[in-house]
This record gives structure tokens, sequence and C-alpha cells, in this order.
């Protein structure tokens, strides 16, 4: 057992003491309640404390050192201090989503067989039920009681090396797949993904960022806490997403006589999945004159420092309706994933967020393609073949910044990985296929990293990449047209068997109420045939789905946006292949 309270001495937390204890780290949106640096570092001291008494109560001097400790918690202070605490004491946060039905829990715990499960009083029934099941090994379980006593000068936090740190975060990923795996994120990881995203997007204690995100993924937990606790930003909670309630949030410190004394710190970065933005553009009508105009200030590119889109494709008309409605803000896209954190982004100047590009490999990653027909590495110069076709090429990835293995599975782990030939380690396979190009006009940010050729994401190999008589398809470019059709609100494009094609383009789809019915054929609704005849002057005719089905309801996805493609095919198209 550890004699001295304090932290750890690793790079994560020797800055976040460094901050003005006074400044504020995390407010709950809703009522306002305010945390400073102060508070989050006395009450992360606290809470290591009694995870490690626990560690010793419970379970018999055991060291936590490396070991899971699932926790369920509410996007809140709470949250804050339960992840950073467990980092504290080095063991493996592992974040459970609160919304999962109590199998899949249970699965994640026993995959990762978590020693204690942690969670807050609002998720004890869900806890219980999670526990109350067949499980092969049975953690302790302990609630979080409400913190917020710890405030501590930081001339008094003590600092204790850490020798052979063993502990970091768990993510399991959705599973598209097969069932979920477990990432293991080191420290050493975690502190590579935030440092090179503080120094990618300036990241500052004047930022003031509106978190909106599930927090069991990367993009909620690392780039939306983690880094900004690093830079000393403050971090306002917001959740479940509700568009009204961010709109009316974002345009209170623009409203004139606010009556909220005093008003609260403009909201100036936001970073979300593409839904969300799909989500504020739909609902911006429907707000009263008043606060359409106070929202339209807040998102100005002087008040709104920065938007960043990522986690799926974004699409051509959220990007364009977004610069519109905020007078010139550009969505900054990003490219990233649990096994890696954030990899490709575009660059800080307006210029250097190019449509339909994630922009360039972020400070620390190394990237490469991979041509996965002829086994060879696609080198600068090499991105065109003989029939000067664009080479698309497995997105392929080394550097600090990945993650160390999946969980207890070290097949799986070894499988994802490939010797380089330089003998400067090995490369992770990310299944994500990109193609790569100059842009002229591209690279104007002035940083070391955003400049050269940039990145353009076709999709994942598995499901987007659809061979049509030898010719290669990417669903995401096809969905991007779709997009930019004013039928089209929603699309998804998948490859079904052909006989004569190996292969075949087709498009899953929800119509625009207000459109569906312009650029028909007389008195019939929209149909393939005038989906055929919108895109023949955008597509080469191999690319332009062949088959359509129109959904009522939208198409399903995730929290984060995101489709499962198998799911989809097999539902609508009864196909499994
Ligand atoms: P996850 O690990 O759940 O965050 O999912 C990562 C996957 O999301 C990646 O492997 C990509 O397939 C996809 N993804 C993330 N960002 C983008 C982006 N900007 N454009 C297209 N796909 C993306």
């Amino acid at each position: 057992m550890r004699l001295a309270s304090g932290l750890p001495n690793l790079p994560f937390f020797r800055p976040l003491v460094s901050h003005d204890p006074q400044s504020t780290s995390v407010v709950h949106s809703a009522s306002g309640r305010t945390f400073s640096y102060g508070n989050l570092i006395g009450d992360v001291i606290l809470a290591q404390d009694k995870l490690e008494a626990l560690g010793d109560r419970s379970l018999k001097g055991l060291n936590l050192q490396g070991k899971p400790v699932a926790f369920l918690a509410e996007n809140s202070y709470d949250y804050v201090v339960t992840l950073l605490s467990i980092l504290a004491a080095d063991g493996i946060a592992l974040p459970l989503s609160p919304s999962f039905p109590a199998a899949e829990l249970r699965y994640i715990l026993d995959n990762s067989q978590a020693e204690i499960l942690l969670a807050t009083e609002k998720y004890r029934e869900k806890a219980e039920q999670v526990l109350d099941g067949e499980l092969v090994k049975r953690p302790v379980l302990e609630y979080i009681p409400k913190l917020n006593d710890g405030a501590i000068s930081p001339a008094n936090v003590e600092f204790r090396d850490m020798e052979n740190p063993q502990g970091g975060m768990m993510l399991y990923t959705s599973g598209t797949t097969n069932r979920p795996k477990g990432v293991f994120l080191p420290h050493s990881a975690l502190a590579a993904q935030t440092k090179s995203l503080v120094q990618a997007w300036s990241y500052s204690p004047d930022d003031r960022l509106l978190h909106m995100l599930p927090l069991h993924h990367i993009h909620g937990t690392v780039n939306a806490i983690l880094a900004p606790l690093l830079a000393g930003s403050s971090i306002e909670f917001t959740f479940p997403f509700n568009p009204t309630t961010v709109w009316d949030r974002l345009a209170r410190p623009f409203m004139p006589n606010s009556n909220t004394i005093p008003p609260p710190k403009p909201i100036n970065f936001l970073t979300a999945v593409p839904t969300i933005y799909h989500r504020l553009l739909g609902t911006f009508n429907t707000l009263p004159d008043i606060t359409q105009k106070a929202a339209k200030e807040a998102i100005l590119p002087e008040n709104l420092r920065l938007n960043i889109s990522g986690s799926a494709a974004l699409p051509t008309p959220i990007k364009e309706s977004w610069t519109k409605l905020s007078g010139g803000n550009v969505l900054l896209e990003r490219y990233g994933m649990t096994e890696v954190g954030m990899a490709l982004s575009c660059g800080m100047h307006f210029k250097d967020r190019v449509d339909g590009s994630v922009g360039w490999p972020l400070p620390s990653v190394e990237v490469r393609l991979f041509d996965l027909d002829s086994q060879e590495v696609i080198r600068p110069g090499e991105e065109y073949d003989a029939n000067k076709r664009e080479r698309v090429g497995e997105i392929q990835l080394r550097g600090p910044t990945i993650f160390k293995e999946y969980w207890k599975n070290e097949r799986a782990t070894e499988d994802s990985f490939m010797e380089g030939s330089d003998g400067k380690g090995r490369w992770f396979k990310t299944g994500d296929m990109a193609i790569r190009k100059q842009v002229s006009g591209a690279g104007q940010s002035g940083s070391n990293w955003a400049k050269g050729p940039l990145y353009f994401i076709q999709g994942r190999q598995s499901v987007d990449i659809i061979k049509v008589g030898g010719e290669k398809v990417s669903a995401l470019e096809v969905e991007r047209e779709l997009l930019a059709l004013p039928q089209a609100l929603e699309a998804a494009v998948v490859g079904l068997p052909s006989d004569q094609w190996g292969q075949k383009v087709a498009a899953v789809l929800v119509l625009d109420p207000k459109h569906a019915n312009t650029g028909t054929r007389e008195g019939k609704p929209w149909g393939i045939l005038d989906l055929r005849r919108a895109l023949k002057e955008k597509l080469s005719e191999y690319k332009i789905p062949q088959e359509m089905r129109i959904l009522e309801n939208g198409i399903p996805r995730n929290a984060m946006g995101k489709v499962n493609k198998k799911v989809l095919k097999r539902d609508v198209f009864g196909e499994s292949s």
C-alpha cells in the first residue's frame, strides 16, 4: 500500500496541477454549477485514496495497478473525478455506457475481468441489475459519493514517481464485425494523444467546450475531456444531446437583456458527430426569432473558435449549411478510431478544411497507405496507377498514440499489426481505406503538420469498398453525391452480390418530404430511375446505384451517428454476405 497521498508523476497530471486552481474545470450546464481546477485536483486525490483503500479492504490488499476498474456515471463532474482517480491509482479506467442493456455490460465485465464496479447513485439500480445476472467474476460494487470537498492548493500536491506505470483507459469497440473488443490505451498513449491534439487544435485556458457526447467513446473522453483538461480549458456538460437546449445555451450570452446574471461564458469550442450538426441545423428554424439572432452570433467565427466534426464522414450539405448559418465558420473534419485516438485532421486555416478530406497526419502520428492488392506501400508520388486512376490504400498508423493491445486477445492484437521493413516498429492496420492527393491552395495553416498531400477517406475495407466488375467504388463517395441531391435527407450505400458484376451498388435513402416530388417523371414517386438520372453527370456509370430502398423513419445509427452497414444490408436487402 502507498503511504503518502498525492498524484503520480505522469505526463498528464503535472500540467493539470499547473493550471490556475481558481479557474473553472467543469460546469454542469443545466444548473450552472461549476467546479474549479483546485476542486478537481483535491477530489481526484481523495477519490484515488478511497479507491486504493477499497482495494486493500475488499480485495485483500489487491494492487489496482494495471487492473480494470469499470464505472457507470452520468456525464458530469463525478465522471471526470472517477476517470482521473482510476488513472492516478494506475488502474485501467473502463467507462461503461449506462444506455447499454445489462447483458452487454455483463459481457464487458466478464471480458475485462474488472475487479471493481463503481456507480453513481443515479445508476444504483442499473449496477445492481448488471450484477444480478450470471457473471464469471463478480466485481466489488462501490458507490461514488457526490464529491466537492476537495480544494487543494497546487503547492500542496506531492508528486510520487511511478516506475513502471501499468494503467490507462479501456474502451470497448462498437463490435460491428465481432463481439466488442477491449482496446487498452496505456498512460503513454493517452498522454501522446492529448498532447498531439492540444498542439494541433490549440486548446487553451480561455476555451469553454460544450460537451454533448457519450462518454464510453474516444471522441467524448480523449478529445472532449482529457485534452481540454491538459490545456486548462473548461468543459460544460449537456447530455443527452438536445438540439434546442444546445441552441439556447449557445445563444444565452448573446441575448439582449439576459436575465441570467451574470450570463454564462460563451461557448467557443464544439466537437461533435455529423448527426449532431445535422440536428442543430434542422431545429434552428423552430427557435424563437430572438434566440435565432443570438445563436447566429454565438456561432460566428469570431465567437465560436473551433467547430469540429468526426467519427463518421461529414456530408457536404451539412458543412455548407453550417458555414452559411454561421456567417462563414467552416467545420473542421478529422479522422480517428478507438485504437489510435485521432490520426488525421484538417488544419486551423479555413482553406485547410478541404471538402471531403480529413487532412493531414496529426503531430506524432506516422501514416502510410498500403495497397492491399499489390501488398505494397503507396509511397509519395505513387498515388496514381498506370491508367491515372487514384490508388486506394489502407490507412496504416504508427507512433506513440497507438493502443497497446486488445484486452486478453493476443490473436486479434497480432492480426491487427504489420511489421515495417525499416526496423522502426510495426504498423496498425486500421481497416479504413483512403486516397492521398495534393490540393492547390491548401496548407495555409503555417503549422508543421498541416501541409503536403491530404487524405480522403473512402470507407471501411470490409463494407464500403464495393467491387463492381473489377472497379472499386467508395460507398462514401456515392453517399456524398446522393446527399448533395435535394431529395435525399439521409443516405447509406452498400454492396450487394451481383452475378454479372461480382458486386453492385445499392442505396438506402430517406427522402426529404419537401423535395421528394421534384424532378420525378410525371405522376410517379421519386425512384431509382430519377436517382440514376440525377447522378449521371456526377458519377461514372458503374458507381451509380442499381438498386434503391427508401426508409420512412431514418437510417438506424448508434450513439455516435454511425450506421452498422452489415445490419442495414441484412435488414433492408436480406443480404448477409
Ligand atoms: P470508433 O473506433 O468507434 O471511433 O470508429 C472509428 C471509425 O469511424 C473509423 O475506423 C472510421 O471508419 C470511422 N471514422 C471516423 N472518423 C471518420 C471521418 N472523419 N470520416 C469517415 N469515417 C470516419
